[in-house]
């Protein structure tokens, strides 16, 4: 299979765990290392320090989508708000504090834009199939991902979580305790959560109810204060379309990320040997640049220094799965936050580790 290219993010993961021995048993197994199990293996050990945790990730920390994300931090889910969902963006807030993660959140709002009935002050006015405006502001803004995959690695290796890194969950056995085999051993849990999203559709049982696609972005050259402002981006706002064609966006420092496109799959296994340099992604990231250069005259010339793609679970209904294991009533799923999981992938972590506690009860969002 050829190897992956989902090329260069401009933000780096500098936490890795330490090489060591897998365990024979743990109380609590958590699979996958993403924004979801890395804050809910943290969670667990914080709530309960007597019980022992492992984290498995198959690659390293961040290989999934929570690497690769735009890291808009948004309210609610990607279909809005969901019984006894609760407040999202202020337990993220808090979620990331506890843990003493550096996580660079600024919350100054969100605009939504929209090519019709934009807002009398909207400092936004792009030329993208029609004129596109701030139509709305609802709450969020913008983390820096690299700071947090690394900051809730740190707080979960601080609180005592047994870390693996190249450690994919290949099968399990439902049973008491439940049997994860990891390349040529077996560990043993009392309990677990599969945090995988858009890998493992097998291992979630999720191939009928989600699909794995994978989704762009880029990341321009610094632009001057004047250029933001003439932009409308002087507030340091990010943004994302309500209507078609779909087109998102933030400020990171001097920089802007855009993104926008999907490349879908047969199958989930496809997504390993996708190269951002080739094919379908390619043609995506080269109408993608023309549409940020006629976008604004600020941007007619601008050049990319970053462009790469990640992984994206998009649920049936487009809200996320949160319930037990279809083979077992010991191990929870989480994920499939369709292009909305970054504050939901924390705050709903730390709600599946309460859950894993016997402290909370699962949602029903079916
Ligand atoms: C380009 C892009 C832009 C995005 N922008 C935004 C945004 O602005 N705002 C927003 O809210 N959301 C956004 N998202 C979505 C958001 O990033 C995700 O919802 C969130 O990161 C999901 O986190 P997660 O931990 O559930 O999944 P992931 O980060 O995908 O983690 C799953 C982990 O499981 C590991 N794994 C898989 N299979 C196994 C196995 N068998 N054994 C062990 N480990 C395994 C993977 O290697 C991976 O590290 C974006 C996504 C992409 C790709």
């Amino acid at each position: 299979m050829p190897a992956k290219n989902w090329g260069n993010r401009p933000w780096t993961i500098e936490f890795h765990a330490k090489p060591q021995p897998l365990p024979r048993a743990v109380d609590f197994a958590v699979v996958g290392g993403g924004f979801t199990g890395l804050a809910a293996s943290a969670w667990l050990k914080r709530l309960a320090p007597e019980n022992s945790v492992a984290l498995l990730e198959a690659g390293h920390f961040g290989d999934g989508a929570s690497g690769h994300t735009g890291g808009m931090a948004l309210a609610e889910s990607a279909v809005g708000d969901l019984p006894g969902l609760g407040d999202v963006l202020s337990g993220y807030t808090k979620i990331l504090r506890q843990l003493n993660v550096n996580s660079e959140l600024q919350l100054p709002g969100v605009y939504e834009l929209g090519r019709s009935k934009p807002l009398p002050h909207s400092p936004i006015r792009w030329k993208d199939s029609g004129e596109l405006c701030a139509v709305k502001e609802v709450p969020g803004g913008t983390i820096n991902p690299g700071k947090v995959v690394s900051g809730l690695a740190a707080a979960a290796d601080r609180l005592g979580v047994q870390l693996f890194e190249n450690a994919g969950v290949e099968s399990f056995d439902a049973g008491e305790p439940l049997r994860l085999h990891v390349a040529r051993s077996t560990l043993l849990a009392k309990k677990a959560l599969f945090a995988t999203n858009a890998f493992g559709l097998e291992l979630t049982g999720w191939t009928q109810r989600a699909e794995a696609c994978f989704t762009i972005a880029v990341a321009t050259k610094e632009i001057s204060d004047s250029a933001r402002n003439a932009m409308g981006l002087g507030e340091g706002k990010p943004f994302y379309t309500v209507d078609l064609p779909y087109l998102w966006g933030r400020l990171l420092g001097k920089q802007i990320i855009f993104g926008s496109g999907l490349v879908h799959f047969a199958g989930w296994h496809e997504m390993h040997a996708l190269d951002i340099a080739q094919g379908e992604a390619a043609e995506l990231f080269a109408r993608l640049e023309s549409r940020i250069r006629s976008l604004h005259p600020a941007l007619c010339e601008i050049e990319f220094t970053h462009r790469w793609g990640g992984p994206i679970c998009i649920t049936r209904d487009w809200r996320p799965v949160f319930e037990l294991h279809p083979k077992s009533p010991h191990a929870v799923v989480l994920g499939g936050f369709s292009g909305h999981g970054v504050a939901q992938s924390v705050y709903l972590g730390a709600w599946s580790a309460e859950v894993l506690l016997g402290k909370r009860g699962l949602p029903s969002w079916k």
